[in-house]
Order: C-alpha cells, then structure tokens, then sequence
C-alpha cells in the first residue's frame, strides 16, 4: 500500500493538484477539509455557535459522514445529503478553521480518514495528513504559495464557482485561516519532518504535477 500525504495552507493548490495526480498514478483522492467544511455546515445550518466547544462536541454524534465517489469525484454526504457544492463557501471555509480546533471534532474525523487510506492508495490532502493522520504515507509534500499567489488562486476558484470575491477580503480570510490552523494545540498545520517542501509560487498546475508525480515514481 502506498499512500501519499499532502498538507498545506489554504489556497496552495492541494486539491487541483491532488485530483490531478490521483487520476495520473491511478489512486483515490480523499480531500479531508471536505469533511470539516461539512460538519460546519451542520452548525451553521442548525444555527449553532461554531465558538461554543461545549456545544460543537456534543452535536458530533449528530452528523453522519460518508464519502462516496461519482465518476471519479469525491461527494460528501452529511446525514444523506450531498453537500459537496454547499461547502464550497467562505463563510463554511472559515467556520470549518474554528471547529477544526476542537479534538471531538477531529477524533470524529480521523476515523474516517485513517479507514479510507486502510482500503485504497490514497492521496490525500489537508492540514495534518503527514504529520498525524498518515504518519506512515509513503511520501509526504508540504504545499505551499506565496500568500498574494494563494489569494488570486481563492478568488479565481470562487469566481468559477459563479460566487463573488474580493481580493483583500480573500487574502485577509487566508491569512487569518493559516494562522488559525498553524497556532491550534491539535494537530496543527505543520510540515512533517520527512514531508518534501513544495513551493509553487512561480510554478504552473502542470509542473507541480510533473514533480510530485516524479517523486512519486522514485519511491514506488
Ligand atoms: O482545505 P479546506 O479549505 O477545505 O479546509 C477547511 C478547513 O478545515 C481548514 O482551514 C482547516 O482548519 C480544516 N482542516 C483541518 N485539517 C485537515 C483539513 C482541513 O484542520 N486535514
């Protein structure tokens, strides 16, 4: 089993990338800020403070998590609905940063992670997939872009989505994200020791797949 770990700050590519390679080397994507945008969609749904530990907790026996693919693409399912177009939001971006503190929540979640990556080879990316959920992967790549880079990239992916986005609105929200997930006490965002350090500021989608998949290809 081989399985490859991609962690990073928000809007450094990891999903584009990751899909990419998992058709190219034939693996499974799992992408875990997927589950946490949908427990925060839970929360905002059912107006309930994502600020109030207390509370968040004891909703997490609540929501039923399941992740099914269709043609390839991961769909979460949040208590039998897809919400894989709902998560796709600022506002569940930046409630999934402040829930993802919480450690019922990432119990809750871990399971869910570690038993995907038991079943398929996956690449799988996140916050803390090298560091603490695949402390094993075969290869591991911290992902990273300049914060200016990461911005445009966020607002074009929002503008595809048909949503509105503001430049240094986007790139505030960011870099308050990182700093929100790099300063946790759980598992926070972190490069692993053994992970490869990716910076792809000046690189194209296209060259950043050629050199994780280059790497890939050296240890298989
Ligand atoms: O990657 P994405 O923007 O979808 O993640 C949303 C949030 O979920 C992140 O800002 C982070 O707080 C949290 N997350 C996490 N650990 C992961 C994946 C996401 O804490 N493995």
């Amino acid at each position: 089993m081989f399985n490859i770990a991609i962690d990073g700050p928000a809007g450094a590519g990891k999903s584009t990338i990751a899909k990419e390679i998992a058709k190219k080397i034939n693996f499974v994507y799992v992408d875990t800020g997927a589950m946490f945008r949908s427990m925060a969609l839970y929360l905002l749904n059912n107006n309930i403070d994502p600020e109030n530990e207390e509370l968040v907790s004891s909703s997490c026996p609540d929501m039923d998590i399941t992740i099914t693919y269709v043609d390839g693409e991961q769909q979460v399912i949040l208590n039998g609905e897809n919400v894989s177009g709902k998560i796709r939001t600022e506002e569940v971006g930046k409630t999934a940063s402040t829930i993802a503190k919480y450690s019922a929540v990432r119990t809750k979640l871990l399971e869910l992670q570690r038993a995907l990556a038991s079943k398929e080879q996956v690449i799988m990316d996140g916050r803390d997939i090298g560091t603490a959920v695949l402390p094993n992967a075969e290869l591991k790549v911290y992902l990273t872009a300049s914060s200016d880079e990461r911005a445009r990239r966020r607002v074009k992916q929002l503008e595809e989505n048909g949503m509105a986005a503001d430049f240094e609105e986007i790139k505030a929200d960011i870099i308050k994200r990182d700093e929100q997930d790099m300063n946790r006490e759980i598992a926070p965002l972190k490069q692993a020791d053994d992970a490869i350090l990716v910076d792809s500021s000046d690189m194209s989608v296209e060259e950043v797949i050629d050199h994780i998949v280059s790497l890939y290809q050296e240890r298989a």
